[in-house]
């Protein structure tokens, strides 16, 4: 039977102590033991469930991984304190010093400049790619590459990465081939596809309300057990951990994601066919026109649709910033970064989330200077909305 991941999710709630229906947050930094015995046998990780310092686990962060898990359904999930510690770590984790990478060049300004101007010194150096060229991804593959890197749908140009394909090219050069699911969560389910890691940002989607940073990252056992452990484990080390207030607070909002994906979506797939009908150049995975459409049916879990993400093209970023600022005056939402609000967040990429990629580079990978990319919100009339959009589009 196929995996369905708001059912696993939906089965990974559990009683709290107390019998609370939701888990206790454990506010403790550190934890006692009975005797200087037990306390080392702990450090020596003899000890089976016991807490010793919450930067390696903490009681209500290893509730929000067990969940995280099982909608991944990978055997674990480890918590960070934001997305980008999630890809950091997980990437430290996996690469030595003159390791190399193969990675989207279409990918989170963040994600890119770590690769391109971060990574280089430990002699760790990464090729970018248009992750939709499967002879590209062959092709920029060297003997000492490690790893294979993407986004499921890639920020911003919402390109679909045929992650079955990119699955068969990492076992023919034993690449570990990581993806970063923050735009598709349960829309797309990486590991079932072949996918070793999954990296997010919980601050978008996942969390859904914007009040905090967070990330995590979902793996094997072995991958979570060495990325904490105490003498050489990325996470530990660097120790970019998730507070267990927040950790508690993303795990309540966690169990209402399946209703929050649907709608995004429903409202996304709405606004994008007006956008089209209004002659706007548009980009959604979930119009015909959308060049990795029929991929995008074959991989995703259909009942989530295709996603809150949806570019429209205005040619250049003096008209993008108009509209954006016509749209906010007029309540459509809100000219801010970040994704996955109830309202409706729009930002001109190239000058914002992707600044750190330089202009002749997304001149290159197609990215328009007055590209506007809207993460479509909760509206409960996205028609009314749509009506206001229109509005400030004819006053352009
Ligand atoms: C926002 C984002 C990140 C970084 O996450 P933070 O929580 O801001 O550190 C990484 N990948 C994608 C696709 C994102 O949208």
């Amino acid at each position: 039977m196929k995996f369905n991941p708001a059912k696993a999710l939906e089965k990974s709630a559990s009683i709290g102590s107390h019998r609370g229906v939701n888990h206790m947050i454990n506010d403790s930094a550190t934890y006692t033991f009975e005797s200087g015995e037990q306390m080392t046998a702990c450090f020596n990780g003899e000890l089976e469930g016991a807490y010793l310092y919450s930067r390696h686990w903490n009681p209500t962060n290893f509730a929000l991984s067990k969940s995280l898990a099982a909608m991944e359904g990978t055997e674990a999930a480890w918590d960070t304190g934001s997305g980008m510690a999630a890809i950091t770590n997980a990437i430290l984790q996996v690469c030595n010093a003159g390791d190399h990478i193969v990675s989207s060049v279409s990918s989170y300004g963040g994600t890119y400049a770590f690769m391109k101007f971060y990574l280089p010194k430990f002699n760790i150096h990464t090729d970018f790619v248009n992750i939709t060229d499967l002879d590209a991804v062959e092709k920029a593959i060297k003997p000492n590459t490690k790893i294979l890197y993407t986004e499921s749908l890639t920020n911003p140009l919402l390109q679909v990465a045929d992650i079955p394909a990119l699955r068969k090219i990492a076992d023919k050069y034993q690449l570990t081939l990581i993806i970063d699911n923050t735009f598709t969560p349960l829309i797309i389910s990486p590991i079932q596809l072949g996918a070793d890691i999954v990296v997010y940002s919980l601050t978008k989607f996942v969390n859904g309300k914007n009040d905090t940073t967070a990330g995590a990252i979902c793996a094997s056992l072995d991958f979570i057990n060495s990325l904490i452990d105490l003498n050489d484990g990325s996470s530990m080390l660097l120790g970019g951990v998730l507070d267990s207030i927040r950790a508690a607070n993303i795990h309540k909002n966690l169990f209402t994601l399946p209703i929050r994906m649907k709608k995004h979506s429903e409202n996304a797939m709405f606004l994008a066919q007006k956008f089209k009908d209004l002659g706007l150049r548009t980009v959604y995975p979930g119009l015909p026109d959308h060049p990795q459409h029929e991929l995008m049916k074959e991989l995703m879990n259909p009942e989530f649709g295709f996603g809150g993400m949806v570019s429209i093209d205005l040619e250049t970023p003096e008209r993008a910033s108009k509209f954006m600022s016509l749209m906010q005056d007029s309540g459509v939402g809100y000219l801010a970064v970040s994704l996955g609000y109830f309202k409706t967040l729009f930002s001109n990429s190239g000058k914002s989330t992707s600044s750190e990629v330089p202009e002749e580079t997304q001149r290159d990978m197609g990215l328009s200077p007055g590209l506007v990319r809207y993460s479509v919100g909760l509206d409960h009339d996205i028609h009314e909305s749509y009506k206001v959009i229109e509005e400030c589009y004819k006053k352009l």
